[in-house]
């Protein structure tokens, strides 16, 4: 029988009613589990979260949360096996994909852990200095950030079921606030098991994370002033939220990621026997392919010095021949399909739209030749690589293709020129130069930085060491403006501020100082 997912919320498991949303293996598409939230009272869930989570998450400090995600990391990771097994076996995740999200997961859940040790034994969080307000010295201000009394409310995209859950929950833990998180419907199997270990564990306390399992229903009907939201998925769905006539009402904060067109740059002075275009060949091709270019930081568009397109075609071409695509249980298979079949429905619109003004230099839009799989089911897709003949192809700046499909780009002349091209993109989440010409380099990072939330400055000198663009540091702020939501995740102690309450306090020096536990001199 296929399993009934539940949701978790009143610290209790509870299944919906009513006609249930069917959650497919991509590979094979057999029905691997249902998903229902009708009826399920989602006001009760928020009170329960704010009224026991929240109460419990203030009366820690940081360090005691650090404490907190270092167990969810811990007993994540004791899970890792089971958890990499699920994915492959029905999201449609390599192991190598299911890798990079669940390990993601417990790396930025032990990340927080850590930030939460350096922080302390605190729990009012203070910003900047001392502010003197009169000649006499006694009378001061400063700024504090205290947790907020709601429930952040968490909203995820289908691609990263483990990290998607983990990365925005370890921050509110972290900042003080309780989680209600709901993944995507499509692929919930695997955070829904990661909250049944959570909860087995008994490593949260009561009422800290809640799980929907399914449509939101009302949920956001019931938010009040203390409450936050954070969504990732389509700019379609965030627009739509960001209307929602209680939210508007509340003045609840919202934090959007949504889609990005990231470019990768080909510096000029980059030759073909270079370690920087080795770097550059294999962050392109990694990132059209790892999760089947299911991927928000991965690079769509690739801008070429113009005399230079031809060959890097070539090599591109050929990198891409040598990623297996077919059943993602198999080891050497590098390429699995995508997610559902609404997703390849849209992909291969967007990639027909593409189509229309550019060349297409690799795969032809259908499975190609599958590894390991016998029968013509599953949402396959080939690799596709597109070469526009102008760098101001607009569709290609205008369209996001959430799939293994990306299109080169030719450039000459002014370096402005290709800053605008970049910029075309209209706000992205991060977007890459490979360049060992430092003047250049800086050159474009001036003309481009304020359309972006993250930078990749790829050089010979880093090689060996970088993750490449696709990869979201938890050190480092992730969203970016315009197109990509205007949002702001991730960042260590910068994204602490979205789950708490800036609060200017001024009065007694020393009252200040006794309240806030400032040593003296401080
Ligand atoms: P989506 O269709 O917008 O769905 C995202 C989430 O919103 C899902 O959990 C979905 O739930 C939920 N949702 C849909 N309608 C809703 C409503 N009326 N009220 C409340 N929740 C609602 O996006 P997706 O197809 O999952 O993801 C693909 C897109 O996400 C791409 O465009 C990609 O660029 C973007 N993305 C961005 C980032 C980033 O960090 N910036 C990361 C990953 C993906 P159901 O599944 O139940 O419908």
């Amino acid at each position: 029988m296929t399993t009934m997912l539940k949701s978790y919320l009143c610290g209790t498991w509870m299944e919906g009613k009513g006609t249930p949303a069917s959650l497919v293996n991509p590979t094979t598409e057999e029905v691997v589990a249902h998903a229902t939230t009708e009826g399920l009272d989602f006001k009760a869930g928020l009170d329960y979260a704010r009224a026991k989570g929240g109460n419990a998450l203030r009366e820690m400090n940081f360090a005691q949360r650090g404490e907190m995600l270092k167990a969810m990391s811990k007993v994540l990771h004791g899970a890792r096996e089971e958890l990499l097994d699920l994915a492959t076996e029905t999201t449609g995740n390599t192991r190598s994909d299911a890798k990079f999200d669940v390990d993601g997961a417990t790396f930025t859940l032990g990340f927080y852990a850590r930030l939460g040790r350096e922080l302390g034994e605190r729990s009012i969080l203070l910003d900047g200095d001392e502010i003197a307000l009169a000649k006499n010295p006694r009378f001061v201000g400063r700024h504090i950030y205290t947790p907020k009394l709601g429930v952040a409310v968490h909203i995820n995209a289908f691609n990263f079921p483990a990290w998607g859950f983990a990365e925005k929950a370890a921050v509110a833990l972290l900042a003080g606030m309780p989680v209600m998180t709901k993944p995507a419907t499509s692929t919930a199997v695997l955070t829904v098991r990661m909250f049944e270990i959570l909860a087995e564990s008994g490593c949260l306390p009561d009422g800290a994370v809640s799980l929907i399992s399914g449509s939101a229903g009302d949920v956001l009907d019931h938010l009040t002033t203390q409450d936050v939201l954070a969504f990732t998925g389509s700019s379609n769905t965030a627009t739509m939220l960001r209307n929602n006539a209680n939210l508007v009402a509340n003045s609840v904060p919202i934090n959007v990621e949504a889609d990005s067109l990231n470019a990768a740059i080909l510096g000029p002075d980059v030759d073909a026997s270079s370690e920087t275009y080795d770097l550059f060949l294999r962050e392109v091709v990694r990132d059209m392919t790892q999760k089947a270019g299911q991927k928000c930081t991965a690079i769509r568009r690739i801008f070429v010095p113009a005399d230079r397109i031809e060959s890097v075609r070539e090599d591109l071409c050929q990198e891409l021949s040598r990623m297996p695509v077919g059943n993602p249980l198999t080891r050497e298979v590098k390429v699995g399909p995508l997610a559902t079949s609404n997703q390849l429905r849209d992909v291969k619109a967007g990639l027909s739209r593409l189509q229309e003004s550019c060349k297409t230099v690799y795969g032809d839009g259908g499975r190609g030749d599958l590894v390991d799989i016998d029968h013509d089911r599953g949402f396959f897709l080939s690799p596709v690589l597109l070469q526009a003949e102008r760098l101001d192809e607009s569709v290609v700046h205008a369209d996001e293709v959430f799939g293994p499909v990306a299109t080169m780009l030719p450039y000459g002349g002014e370096t402005a020129e290709l800053c605008d091209g970049v910029m075309a993109g209209n706000g992205g989440l991060v977007s890459s130069v490979y360049s060992d010409d430092v003047p250049f380099v800086g050159e474009v990072l001036t003309q481009i930085a304020a359309g972006h939330g993250r930078l990749h400055l790829a050089s010979a000198k880093i090689a060996d060491a970088s993750p490449g663009p696709g990869t979201v540091m938890p050190a480092l702020l992730h969203g970016g403006p315009g197109r990509a939501g205007g949002g702001e995740e991730l960042g260590g102690a910068r994204s602490l501020p979205f789950y708490m309450q800036r609060t200017a306090v001024q009065g007694s020096r020393r009252v200040l100082q006794k309240i806030l536990d400032i040593p003296k001199g401080d």
